[in-house]
C-alpha cells in the first residue's frame, strides 16, 4: 500500500495528498509532518525503526474542513479516493483495492463554500508574456465569472489583476524560477500561490481552440478575443487548468469578457490601499472602509460584486448615469426599496450553488436552495418592472422564464433533503411513482420485522430479544446469554458476542431481501433522479447566472439608495470637464465614526485653469488628509454610480486617482520608507495624464529637510508644468506656498485653527490662504509628550526661527540651552564644556584667480531683495561672461 501511495505521490508532489484508507484521509511523511503543524492534529507513525514513517489523518465526513485551512495556508490538496470496494480483487496488489486522485484543490481553484468567503471573489489568474506583450485571465471556478485582459506588458496588466486580488498565479512551467515572476508576484501585498502548466497550454491557437471546444463556438471575437492571442492564451490555460484540477467540464463557465483597459478607473495598489476602499490599512478589515460604509447588500452574489465595482470605477458618461438615474428613483421610492429588499433576502447565492452543480461537488441542498430562490424571482422582477429607470427594467429581464424550473424543484426536493447523494432522502414523496413504491416497500418491509420480532418474543418468551442489523450480517434477531435455553431449534446461529448470540430464521432472511434490495434500489433511483434534475440546471446555467448577475447588480444599486437616503447623500453631476466641485463634501467613512462630534464640511473647488495645485498647509491633525481623501473618494463613489456625500457635487471624469499617503517601510521587498515613497511618486510622475486626480499626502518627509523640500518642490512644479493634473498637495514646507507667487495654476488653502491660551482649537474648516505654522509641538502636547520636553522644542522652535547658526558656526537651535545649563544635553551639540577649544580658522582655499574673486565679492555684495528677476539675470549674465573671458 506504501508503495502505492509514493507511487500516486510522485505524481502530485506540490500537493498535500490526502490518500483514503477506509474512513479516514491518511497523510505520510512530509506531508504529515507539515499538516499535522496547520491542523494541529496529532502525528503519529507507521512502522517502527528505520522503516519508520510520520502520519496523521482525519476523518473523510470531516475533511472539508481540514481542506479548508490547507488551502487558506496557500496549499494544494490532491484527494485520492478508493475507487473500488475492499475486497475486489482489481486493485494493484492482494488485498489493495484501485485508489485514483480524484480532484486536486487549489487556492485559485476551490469551490467548496467552506473554503470561500461568501462576499469576495475568489480569482486564480493565469498570465503569459512576451518581450513585446503580455496577457492575462481572471477566473473564479466558484462563481464561473471569467475576463481576460491583454497590455503592452506584465507590470502593465498589474492594476488590472491587483484589484482582483487573485489567490493563485497560473503560469508556465518554464517561467516558475524567472527573476521577472518573482518581481512582479512580490507586488501582491497577498502573496497568491504559484501554479504552473506546460507552455503548449499557452500556445495562443491551442488556447484558442480550447476555448472555442469549450464554449461550442466557432470563433471568439463574439467575446472581445479575437484579435487578442495573449489574452486567449491565458484564458485557454486558466480553463484548461481548473477543468483538469477539479476533473470537471465546467459548465457553468459559460462567457469570457476581454476587460478592455482604459474603461474603468485605474489605482494602483498603493492608492487602492491608501484610500482604504475595500479594507482598512491599520488591521486590513472591513469596518472603517469605505466598502464597510457602503455595503447594504442583502445577498453573498451583491456584496462581491459591491467589492468589484467599488475596485473599478467607470469612466463611461452614460453608464455611470444610468446607474445614477436607477439610485435615484430607489432613493425616493421607499416602499419599493423595502419591497426588494424583503425579496432579495430570500434569494440565495445562485452563482455559487450553480458553480457547485456543475462541477459536481454539488448536493440536493444547492437544488433546494435553488427552488426556494428562484420561487422567490418572480416579486423581484414585478418590483423592478414597476420602475421606471431603463436600468431597473433591464436588471427585470433575465428573472423571468424560471416558473416552471423552480415549480419542479419545488416539487422534487424535500425541504432540507440529505447531504449526501448516494443513500435517498433527497426527493418529496409524489414526484416519482416508482420510487413511491419502492419506499413503501421498504417501509412495510420494516414495518413487517417490528412485527416479526414481537411474534418472536411471544412465541419464545424471550422479553428481550431483538431484530438488529449490520452491514455484515444483515437483519438478525439477538438473544441475550441468559435466554438462549430457550432458543426454538428453528433458529440459526451465526455469531457469538461478549453477552448475546446472534440468529436468523428463513423469513427473516426472505423480508431482509425485501428491505435491503428495496433501500438500495430506492438509493440508485433517488441518485437518478437528482442528477437528472442537476443535468436540467446545468443545462440552464448560463440564464441562471444572467439572472444572479441581475439579481447581484440590483442589490448593489439598491444599497447605493438605501446610503444615499440614510446618510443624506446627493446626485453628483458627472461630466466630461475638468471641473471638481464638492460643496458641503464630507468624507463618508470619517463622518460616521465621529463619536457625537459633527464632521465640519467642506468645499473643494478645482479645475485645469485656475485651480489645478491645491497646496494644503496646516497643523496637524487639523484635517488635511481628511478632507484629501474625501475629494478622492467623492470622485470614486461618483464613478461608481453611487450618491455622494456633499451638498452638491459637480465631477469632470477622472482616469486614475493616484494617492501617496503617509510612508510605510516596505522591508519584505528590501525597501526603506522614503525608498517607497519615492517608488510611488515616480509612478505618479510618470502615469498620471491631464484627467487624473492626483492625492499627495507629504513628500520628502523621510529624508533631510532641504533634500526633501526641494523634491517636494520640484515634483510640484512638474505637475503644474508638465502633467496639468488636478492635484491635492497637503506639506507641512510652508515654504511650498510660495509656489502660487510663480504658478497661475497653484492656489494656497490651509485647514483653520484657533490659538486659544497658548493652545489651539482645530476648526477643520478649509481657508482659501496657506497656514502661517504647523502648530507640531501643540500636537505633540496633546499627544501626552513629558512638559520637559514640549517647553525645550517650544524654545527651539524659537532658536530655528530667528535664524539658523551663530556667529562661531555652530547651530543656534541648541545655544541658549546649552549656555544656560553646561549639564543638560542639547539637540544638536555636545554640552560646552565637553567642547574641545575652537580651531583656528582654516586658510580661505585658494582656488580663485583674481576675476573668480571680483565675481566672489561682486555676488556677496549684491543686495537680492532689490532686484527684479530681470536685473539678476543680466548680473548672472554679466558674470558668467566675466568667468569665460577670463585668461586661466
Ligand atoms: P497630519 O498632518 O498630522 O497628518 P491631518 O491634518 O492630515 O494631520 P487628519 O488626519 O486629516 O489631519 O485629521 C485628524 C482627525 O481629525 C481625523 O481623524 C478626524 O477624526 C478629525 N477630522 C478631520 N476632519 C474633520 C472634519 N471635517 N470634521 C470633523 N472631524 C474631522
Amino acid at each position: 500500500m506504501m508503495r502505492q501511495y509514493f507511487e500516486v505521490k510522485s505524481k502530485c508532489s506540490d500537493c498535500i495528498l490526502f490518500f483514503r484508507l477506509g474512513d479516514f484521509y491518511e497523510m505520510f511523511a512530509e506531508d504529515a509532518v507539515k499538516a499535522s503543524e496547520l491542523l494541529q492534529i496529532t502525528l503519529t507513525a507507521r512502522a517502527k525503526g528505520a522503516d519508520r514513517i510520520p502520519m496523521c489523518g482525519v476523518p473523510y465526513h470531516a475533511a472539508r474542513r481540514y481542506i479548508a485551512k490547507l488551502v487558506a495556508a496557500g496549499l494544494k490538496v490532491a484527494i485520492c479516493e478508493q475507487m473500488e470496494a475492499p475486497g475486489n480483487n482489481g486493485g494493484p496488489g492482494p488485498g489493495i483495492v484501485r485508489r485514483e486522485v480524484v480532484r486536486i484543490i487549489t487556492p485559485g481553484t476551490v469551490l467548496d463554500a467552506e473554503a470561500l468567503e461568501a462576499t469576495q471573489n475568489n480569482f486564480l489568474a493565469a498570465l503569459v508574456w512576451t518581450d513585446t506583450g503580455a496577457g492575462a485571465a481572471l477566473l473564479d471556478a466558484s462563481t464561473g465569472d471569467f475576463y481576460a485582459v491583454e497590455g503592452p506588458s506584465l507590470a502593465g496588466l498589474m492594476e488590472e489583476l491587483g484589484r482582483a486580488e487573485p489567490r493563485e498565479l497560473l503560469v508556465m512551467d518554464s517561467e516558475l524560477g524567472s527573476e521577472e515572476l518573482a518581481r512582479f508576484r512580490a507586488l501582491f501585498p497577498k502573496t497568491p500561490s504559484l501554479a504552473a502548466l506546460e507552455p503548449t497550454a499557452f500556445e495562443p491557437a491551442r488556447a484558442a481552440a480550447y476555448l472555442r471546444a469549450h464554449f461550442s463556438v466557432a470563433g471568439l471575437d463574439g467575446f472581445g478575443l479575437g484579435s487578442s492571442p495573449l489574452a486567449t492564451a491565458a484564458a485557454g490555460a486558466a480553463l484548461r487548468y481548473v477543468k483538469e484540477t477539479q476533473r470537471t467540464d465546467a459548465r457553468h463557465v459559460d462567457r469570457v469578457s476581454l476587460w478592455q483597459r482604459g474603461t474603468t478607473l485605474v489605482m494602483d495598489e498603493a492608492s487602492r490601499a491608501n484610500l482604504e476602499i475595500l479594507r482598512t490599512l491599520r488591521d486590513g478589515g472591513r469596518k472603517g472602509s469605505l466598502l464597510g460604509i457602503l455595503d447594504r447588500t442583502v445577498t453573498a452574489a451583491g456584496a462581491r460584486t459591491l467589492g468589484r465595482w467599488l475596485s473599478a470605477p467607470l469612466c463611461a458618461l452614460p453608464e455611470i448615469e444610468a446607474r445614477l438615474e436607477a439610485v435615484d428613483e430607489l432613493r425616493q421610492k421607499g416602499v419599493v426599496r423595502e419591497a426588494l429588499t424583503a425579496g432579495l433576502k430570500r434569494v440565495a447565492d445562485l452563482e455559487r450553488a450553480v458553480a457547485r452543480l456543475a462541477t459536481n461537488t454539488g448536493n440536493a441542498r444547492d437544488l433546494a436552495l435553488l427552488a426556494h430562490s428562484l420561487a422567490a424571482l418572480p416579486a423581484v422582477e414585478v418590483l423592478l418592472q414597476g420602475l421606471s429607470a431603463p436600468l431597473w427594467t433591464s436588471l427585470a429581464g433575465p428573472l423571468g422564464e424560471f416558473g416552471p424550473l423552480a415549480e419542479k424543484l419545488g416539487r422534487a426536493i424535500l425541504d432540507e433533503p440529505a447531504v449526501g447523494t448516494g443513500d435517498g432522502g433527497m426527493i418529496r414523496p409524489g414526484f416519482d411513482a416508482e420510487l413511491d413504491a419502492l419506499v413503501s416497500l421498504s417501509t412495510t418491509g420494516k414495518a413487517f420485522l417490528l412485527e416479526l420480532e414481537l411474534r418472536e418474543r411471544e412465541r419464545t418468551g424471550i422479553a428481550s430479544l431483538k431484530v438488529r442489523y449490520n452491514r455484515v450480517f444483515g437483519y438478525y434477531l439477538e438473544v441475550t446469554r441468559a435466554n438462549l435455553h430457550r432458543v426454538p431449534e428453528d433458529y440459526l446461529r451465526k455469531q457469538t458476542t461478549v453477552g448475546a448470540e446472534r440468529f436468523v430464521t428463513p423469513e427473516l432472511k426472505d423480508h431482509e431481501e425485501q428491505v435491503l434490495t428495496a433501500e438500495e434500489r430506492r438509493g440508485v433511483l433517488e441518485l437518478r433522479l437528482f442528477e437528472e434534475l442537476r443535468s436540467e440546471v446545468i443545462g440552464r446555467a448560463p440564464e441562471l447566472r444572467a439572472a444572479a448577475q441581475a439579481l447581484a447588480i440590483a442589490d448593489v444599486l439598491r444599497s447605493f439608495a438605501l446610503c444615499a437616503a440614510e446618510y443624506s447623500y446627493v446626485r453628483p453631476t458627472v461630466d466630461a470637464s475638468d471641473v471638481l466641485e464638492i460643496l458641503g463634501g464630507r468624507h463618508p467613512v470619517v463622518e460616521r465614526m465621529l463619536d457625537g462630534v459633527a464632521f465640519v464640511p467642506n468645499d473643494v473647488r478645482m479645475d485645469r485653469q485656475r485651480a489645478q495645485l491645491i497646496i494644503l498647509t496646516g497643523p496637524n491633525m487639523a484635517g488635511k488628509s481628511t478632507v484629501m481623501r474625501q475629494v478622492a473618494l467623492t470622485v470614486l463613489m461618483a464613478q461608481v454610480g453611487s450618491f455622494v456625500p456633499a451638498r452638491s457635487a459637480r465631477i469632470g471624469l477622472c482616469d486614475r486617482i493616484f494617492t501617496r499617503v503617509g510612508a510605510a517601510d516596505n522591508l519584505a521587498q528590501g525597501q526603506s520608507t522614503f525608498m517607497v515613497e519615492m517608488t510611488e511618486t515616480s509612478n505618479i510622475l510618470h502615469n498620471a495624464t491631464a484627467r487624473s486626480l492626483i492625492i499627495l499626502d507629504e513628500i520628502g518627509r523621510g529624508t533631510s529637510t532641504f533634500d526633501g523640500l526641494s523634491i517636494a518642490w520640484a515634483v510640484a512644479e512638474h505637475i503644474h508644468d508638465r502633467i496639468g493634473a488636478r492635484t491635492l498637495f497637503a506639506t507641512h514646507y510652508h515654504e511650498l506656498t510660495d509656489l502660487s507667487r510663480e504658478k497661475r495654476r497653484a492656489k494656497n488653502f490651509s485647514m483653520a485653527v484657533k490659538e486659544v491660551d497658548g493652545g489651539v482649537v482645530f476648526l477643520r474648516k478649509l481657508l482659501p490662504e496657506g497656514a502661517s505654522r504647523s502648530y507640531g509641538i501643540e500636537v505633540a502636547r496633546l499627544a501626552g509628550l513629558p512638559p520637559e520636553v514640549v517647553t525645550r522644542a517650544r524654545e527651539i522652535l524659537a532658536n530655528l526661527e530667528s535664524g539658523e547658526w551663530d556667529e562661531s558656526g555652530r547651530p543656534r537651535v541648541a545655544h541658549a540651552r546649552v549656555q544656560a545649563d553646561p549639564n543638560q544635553l542639547g539637540l544638536f551639540v555636545a554640552p560646552v564644556a565637553a567642547l574641545p577649544p575652537p580651531e583656528p580658522p582654516a586658510p580661505p582655499p585658494s582656488l580663485f584667480d583674481s576675476t573668480a574673486q571680483q565675481v566672489v565679492d561682486a555676488v556677496t555684495a549684491t543686495r537680492l531683495e532689490v532686484l527684479t528677476p530681470l536685473e539678476a539675470l543680466n548680473l548672472l549674465a554679466a558674470w558668467q561672461k566675466l568667468l569665460k573671458d577670463r585668461v586661466p
